[in-house]
C-alpha cells in the first residue's frame, strides 16, 4: 500500500514519537509527553533556554580560559538555542515534544526544517550536555564506567589515545564522543553539530573540537586542548551519563 509521502511522514512521526494523541490534539495532556521523553532520556523541554553553568566562567583555568567559557556559553550556545525556538514557531503542534525527541527522529522532518534542527538543535543539546561534563580540576572517584572503559579499550589510557585520535582527526568542526551504541562502548566523532542521539546512541563523554571551543588559548593546537580536556573532565557527570543508559 503506497501513501502519499506527506501522510507517511506523519503517520511515521506520530508513531515514532509516541506523542500522537497529542500532537493531533487529541487532549490527552502534556504527561503523555513527559513520559514519552523521560522514556527516551529527553529531558529537555521547548522552548530551550540557557542552562546556567555549574561553575563560573574561569572555573577552568587554566585549561580552559575564562573568556572562551564566557564567549561559548553566552554567544555560540545562546546562538543555536534562538534560532532553534525561532525555526519551531512554525510548528506549533510539536510544542510538547523534547529536544531529543526531535533530534532522534529528524528523518521523518522535511526541509528546511530538518537541516535548522539537526544544526541549531543539536547544537543546544550539545553544548548543554558539554557543560556538565566540565568542572573544576579534581579527583574524582573510579565508578563502573572506569571499569567499563578498562574491559573495552585495556586501559584508560588507551581510551584517551583513542579519544583524542577521534577528535583529532575529525576535519573541521565537530565533536568526539565516547558513546553507548549496540550495547557497548565505543569512541566515535560527528561533525558540525550532529549529535549521536541522530544514530541513537547515547553520549557518554563528549569534546567540542569546533575552532571557538579552544582558538584563544589554543589557536591551532587542538590536541593540546583535547589535552587540557581530561584536567577538567568531571567524571562524576560521565559516571552518571553512564549510569542513566
Ligand atoms: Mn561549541
Amino acid at each position: 500500500m503506497h501513501f502519499p509521502a506527506s501522510f507517511v511522514t506523519r503517520r511515521s512521526l506520530l508513531k515514532t514519537l509516541g506523542a500522537g494523541a497529542l500532537v493531533l490534539g487529541m487532549g490527552r495532556g502534556p504527561a503523555v509527553a513527559q513520559s514519552a521523553a523521560m522514556a527516551r532520556g529527553g529531558t529537555t523541554p521547548q522552548p530551550f533556554t540557557l542552562p546556567n553553568l555549574p561553575y563560573a566562567y574561569d572555573a577552568l583555568e587554566p585549561h580552559i580560559d575564562a573568556r572562551t567559557m564566557e564567549i561559548h556559553h553566552t554567544k555560540h550556545h545562546q546562538a543555536y538555542i534562538t534560532a532553534a525556538n525561532k525555526a519551531l514557531e512554525a510548528r506549533p503542534d510539536l510544542r510538547e515534544l523534547s529536544g531529543e525527541q526531535l533530534i532522534a527522529r529528524l528523518d521523518l522532518f522535511e526541509e528546511p526544517l530538518r537541516t535548522t534542527l539537526r544544526n541549531q538543535l543539536g547544537g543546544h543539546l550539545n553544548h548543554a550536555f558539554f557543560w556538565k561534563l566540565l568542572a573544576a580540576p579534581a579527583e574524582y572517584r573510579a565508578g563502573p564506567l572506569r571499569g567499563a572503559i578498562d574491559k573495552r579499550f585495556g586501559s584508560l589510557e588507551a581510551f584517551q589515545k583513542e579519544f583524542a585520535q577521534a577528535a583529532a582527526s575529525r576535519f573541521g568542526s565537530g565533536w568526539a564522543w565516547l558513546v553507548w551504541e549496540d550495547g557497548e562502548l565505543r569512541v566515535t566523532s560527528t561533525a558540525n553539530q550532529d549529535s549521536p542521539l541522530m544514530q541513537g546512541a547515547r553520549p557518554i563523554i563528549g569534546i567540542d573540537v569546533w575552532e571557538h571551543a579552544y582558538y584563544l588559548a589554543y589557536q591551532n593546537r587542538r590536541a593540546d586542548y583535547v589535552q587540557a580536556f581530561w584536567k577538567v573532565l568531571n567524571w562524576d557527570a560521565a559516571e552518571a551519563n553512564f549510569a542513566a543508559v
